[in-house]
């Protein structure tokens, strides 16, 4: 448990009742000089942390923070509750440089945040080594993951503190938590022997559910209008191409959107971020370019329209509902598409193959979350680590997905693939497929005397909708692929042959036919 002297703090500096969570217990470990490694879901307070072991500790506490944004907005909180906190980046200009410099070396600062690019220059490390230091917090610290998606190459030099001031306690803060990047983490920052700290991940106000996706934008605008009016939310799109596409079209369904993506100046980016911030209502469509360190507490959804590449980027940027701990959506649209977008990107990527291996094992992760009839809390837990019952607030326990033995469909999809190759030599996409199944004589099937071929019309008992779904998930499982050209064409693979032969069973999931849209949102 915290000293008196933590809790002292937390109360007259923040006005804060009670610690939260783990907060107690690390401030009080790195008040005694312990190095920790915090894993600590985005909202729960991470910041408290290092913050008050500087105010307690003698010296200035250093923050090493990627993000320049951020650094003004901590800092000019901080200033506003009395606290003497100070930044050092390339937006300043000399003279204000020499001055915190100053401050600094005369032990004026309690909290310095700085640039890890910056900290690294001969310059910022003879500074340091003038002052004194109360302790390194190194915020975001899953930059230093060559894999994650956030990777910042000046986050490996970060080991040199420890190696310069050795008996300076060091204190790594994350939000992003599997084992593995866990591990990654201790590994390139030296934290190995640093006591670990992993809090729940859960978020129980934020409610998560992955719609079939259909007509995306019509369905966001459904989403915004029929649950959501009035709220601030954030839209994540992949490209910046359809950012724009998407905001203008909000827009003009009278929904107040603004874009935010790397292709905008930064000027227009930084307008956009503030008045997102400071408005009201206000919805951001976006990259995920936006978002790292936004610290908005009311932003009642976050919106995917596209397949985000795993399952630590969905829950970052998810996380960012719903911070005030009140009722918050977290909603996608997930489709065929995005599988073949995504499988495609790995495929073309210009990483090796040990990268490709592992972007797509991620992949596959996002895709069994959203593929499962299992509860989305229990799933995303899972996968870092931990266990839990079915939560009860997220669509799959409002309204639970059918299991069904898709062998049989399967087989169907499988043998027209396999039939329309080895019989005729041609390959097709999934609309002209399904037809064939569902015995549709369209232009194109009469054309190719399709109706001719044994398999013509052996699907009349699953509608359109349901062939879509057995062929996504078919395409999820890796058990049928669509070919990287314009057409989109489906082929058998390695695992299809199995599936052929009914040496193997699949379960799908059937999705839910929804009554009504709207049955299962709480109303506020
Ligand atoms: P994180 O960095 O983990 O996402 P922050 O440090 O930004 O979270 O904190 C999230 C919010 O919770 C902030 O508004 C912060 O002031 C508030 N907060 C943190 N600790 C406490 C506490 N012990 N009691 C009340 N509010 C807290
Ligand atoms: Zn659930």
């Amino acid at each position: 448990m915290a000293d008196g002297r933590a809790l002292e703090v937390l109360r007259r500096v923040f006005g804060y009742d009670n610690f939260r969570g783990q907060q107690a217990e690390i401030v009080q470990h790195v008040i005694d000089g312990g190095d920790a490694l915090a894993l600590m879901p985005t909202g729960a307070g991470k910041s408290l942390c290092y913050q008050i072991p500087a105010l307690v500790r003698e010296g200035t506490g250093v923050v090493v923070s990627p993000l320049i944004a951020l650094m003004q907005d901590q800092v000019d909180a901080l200033t506003e509750l009395g606290v003497k906190a100070a930044f050092l980046n390339s937006t300043q200009d000399f003279a204000r440089v020499r001055e915190v410099e100053r401050d600094f070396v005369s032990g004026e600062l309690d909290l310095l945040y700085v640039a890890p690019e910056r900290l690294l220059t001969d310059r910022c490390l003879s500074l340091l080594e003038r002052g004194r230091i109360a302790l390194f917090a190194i915020d975001e610290a899953h930059c230093v993951s060559q894999w994650g998606h956030d990777f910042r190459p000046e986050y490996l030099g970060l080991s040199a503190l420890h190696e310069r001031w050795p008996e300076v306690p060091r204190i790594a803060l994350t939000a992003t938590a599997t084992a593995a990047t866990r591990h990654e983490i201790a590994q390139r920052l030296g934290l190995e022997q640093a006591r670990e700290f992993v809090s729940s991940f859960d978020r129980p106000n934020i409610r998560y559910r992955i719609v079939e996706k259909n007509e995306p934008r019509k369905q966001l605008l459904e989403l915004l209008t029929q649950e959501h009016a009035g709220d601030a939310g954030i839209v994540y799109c992949l490209s910046r191409a359809r950012v724009e596409e998407t905001a203008d079209y909000l827009v003009s369904h009278g929904i107040p959107a603004l874009a935010y993506h790397a292709g905008l100046d930064a000027a227009t980016r930084a307008a956009n971020q503030a008045r997102f911030l400071r408005e009201d209502g206000l919805v951001m469509v976006a990259t995920i370019a936006f978002g790292m360190g936004i610290d908005k507490p009311d932003v009642r959804f976050v919106a995917h329209l596209d397949l985000p590449k795993s399952v630590e980027g969905y829950y970052q940027e998810t996380g960012r509902a719903g911070r005030d701990g009140l009722p918050a959506t977290a909603w996608m649209a997930y489709g065929l598409q995005d599988v073949v977008q995504q499988r495609r990107m790995i495929d073309e990527s210009t990483g090796d193959e040990a990268f490709k291996r592992r972007s797509a094992a991620m992949l596959e992760a996002m895709l069994g979350l959203c593929e499962t009839v299992e509860c989305r809390r229990t799933r995303l837990l899972a996968y870092f680590g931990e266990i839990s019952s079915p939560c009860g607030n997220c669509d799959t326990c409002l309204e639970p997905p059918q299991a069904w033995d898709g062998t049989e469909a399967a087989q169907k999809i499988l043998s027209a693939v396999y039939r329309l190759w080895k019989e005729r030599g041609q390959r097709f996409g999934a609309a002209h497929v399904i037809d064939i199944l569902r015995g549709k004589k369209t232009d194109r099937v009469a054309q190719y005397r399709h109706d001719e071929l044994s398999v013509f019309g052996v699907g009349a008992d699953l509608s359109d909708r349901d062939w879509r779904s057995v062929l996504r998930q078919l395409v999820a499982q890796g058990l049928l692929a669509v070919d990287h050209d314009a057409f989109a064409t489906l082929a058998l693979t390695e695992g299809s042959r199995a599936v052929l032969k009914g040496e193997r069973r699949l379960m799908l999931r059937r999705e839910p036919v929804r009554a009504s849209r709207s049955r299962d949102s709480t109303p506020r």
